[in-house]
């Protein structure tokens, strides 16, 4: 089905690092190709093996995303890990002249400064089964030094409590088992009305 959903507000996907969300959302832009289009961020953070800049990043120095703060590009910004991450203003409206619906993949003080914007969206949080299982899956990626696993599990604890905050997300979704969280995902992505 190549159809996009009715309700066409962009949809903010947040959740720890390594619960599932690329995984997720890959396989909805598998799914229904050309429905949904991924906002392409900004991020001062090297890119891992298989990551190509402009496609799942756009790589950027220290000094290049700070420029940006001071030209007021970005929609929301954050620190991450001992990175920067951002979405642009740019990337935002290049990317809903495409007629798709918008995907963010963002952590939650972007979610809090979208919030706070002028722009309407859906929130979905993942969360994973437990801390346990998010620490094997990010460490079973391969893609993270200690250092870097220890930062992420640091701030799954904040993001996992900030999904407590009544009203936050329209949806959680716990991706234990990946087909039932997909087909979750799809089910409330294409849920005839947002009521
Ligand atoms: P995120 O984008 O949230 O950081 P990823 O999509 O990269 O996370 O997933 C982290 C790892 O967990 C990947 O190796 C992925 O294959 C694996 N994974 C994702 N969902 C599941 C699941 N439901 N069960 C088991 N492994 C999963
Ligand atoms: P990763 O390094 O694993 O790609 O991303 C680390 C975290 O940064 C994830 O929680 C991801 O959602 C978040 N992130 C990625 N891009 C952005 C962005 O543009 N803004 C914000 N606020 N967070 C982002």
């Amino acid at each position: 089905m190549a159809t996009p959903p009715t309700d066409r507000r962009p949809i903010i996907i947040s959740g720890p690092s390594g619960v599932g969300k690329g995984t997720l959302y890959n396989r909805l832009f598998a799914q229904h190709p050309d429905a949904f289009c991924l906002s392409v961020s900004h991020t001062t953070r090297s890119p891992r093996v298989g990551e190509t800049d402009g496609v799942d990043y756009h790589y950027v120095t220290m000094e290049a995303f700070e420029d940006l703060i001071a030209k007021d590009g970005f929609v929301e910004h954050a620190k991450f890990g001992g990175n920067r991450y951002g979405t642009s203003k740019m990337t935002i409206e290049e990317q809903t002249k495409k007629g798709r619906v918008v995907l963010l993949d963002i952590e939650m003080e972007g979610v809090k400064q979208i919030k706070q914007s002028s722009i309407a969206a859906r929130y979905i949080f993942i969360a994973p089964p437990s801390i346990e299982i998010l620490e094997s899956r990010l460490r079973g990626r391969g893609t993270e030094n200690e250092a870097s696993v220890q930062k992420r599990l640091t701030q799954a604890h904040n993001e996992l409590e900030f999904s407590k905050t009544p009203g936050v997300h329209d949806k959680i979704i716990v991706n234990d088992d990946l087909d039932k969280a997909y087909k979750e995902l799809e089910d409330y992505i294409y849920q005839p009305s947002d009521s």
